[in-house]
């Protein structure tokens, strides 16, 4: 197993309730994962917790071998291998396309340098753009910026926080399948965080739907459309189950 988060437990200071609770999920290399949940579901806790920027309660957290989190063990958040592609893209303004995905690789060699540069361009389609600015972008583009900055220096798995809420809903569509086609093509490992049934029925290979800090249902996008149908649980968009009849999956 690739990414393995083994019953985890976490409560921020002073809070009454846990914000995530035995929250347990394997994943295999190359998989696309979507943390689907309402706002206050405990999706970014999940993030953080991966991250290295909250430390769990109790838990145990490996990836490829390597013990991030458990009762001995706090690898810090720079010794993690976790690229992050955050919700407002955070690339720097004053850097060209090209700054900004080289910010990241300042422990490679020049040439080697370089030769990721240019992969990583190719990868997002963007080779003409190495000298823009992030204004002179648009917002699709600046999010293909910041996934090639997060994967350049080969992260075991890249982190993607509501990657479509700063896109208008004409770009959402193009852009999920973008995205996927990006993750796919560089057998990246992935988990993004979403509040839109839609995004991760596209996206996903398989969906980790939360409430309130505990995972209600972990599956194919297939294998939740049935589950809707056939149990109590609520999708988060009304109509969901009767339109994705007619297209979604
Ligand atoms: P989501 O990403 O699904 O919106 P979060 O993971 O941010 O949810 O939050 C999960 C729960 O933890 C919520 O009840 C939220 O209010 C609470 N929470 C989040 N951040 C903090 C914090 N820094 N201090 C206290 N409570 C927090």
């Amino acid at each position: 197993m690739f990414v393995a988060i083994e019953d985890v437990c976490f409560s921020y200071t002073d809070a009454k309730t846990r914000a995530l609770d035995n929250f347990t999920l394997k994943i295999e290399k190359g998989e696309v994962i979507s943390i689907l949940g309402r706002s206050g579901s405990g999706k970014s806790t999940v993030l953080r917790l991966l991250a290295g920027l909250e430390k769990p309660e109790k838990g145990r957290l490996v990836i490829q071998d390597e013990v991030l989190f458990d009762d001995k063990t706090f690898l810090q958040p720079e010794k993690r291998g976790i690229g992050m592609v955050f919700q407002d893209y955070a690339l720097f303004p004053h850097l060209t396309v090209a700054e900004n995905i080289l910010f990241g690789l300042f422990r490679m060699k020049k040439a080697a340098k370089k030769k990721r540069l240019q992969e990583v361009l190719e990868l997002v389609e963007l080779q003409d753009f190495g000298k823009r600015y992030p204004h002179q972008l648009s917002g699709g583009q600046q999010q293909r910026v910041a996934i090639a900055r997060a994967v350049a220096p080969n992260p075991h798995l890249i982190l993607l926080d509501e990657p479509f809420s700063n896109l208008d809903a004409e770009l959402q569509g193009k852009i999920r399948e973008e995205l996927r086609d990006i993750l796919k093509k560089a057998n990246i490992t992935s988990i993004f965080v979403t509040h839109d049934e839609k995004d991760a029925h596209i996206l996903a290979d398989r969906i980790v739907k939360l409430k309130d800090g505990r995972i209600e249902f972990v599956g194919r996008p297939c294998d939740m459309l049935d589950t809707y149908r056939q149990t109590g649980i609520q999708p988060l968009t009304d109509g969901f189950v009767e339109k994705s009849l007619t297209g979604v999956n």
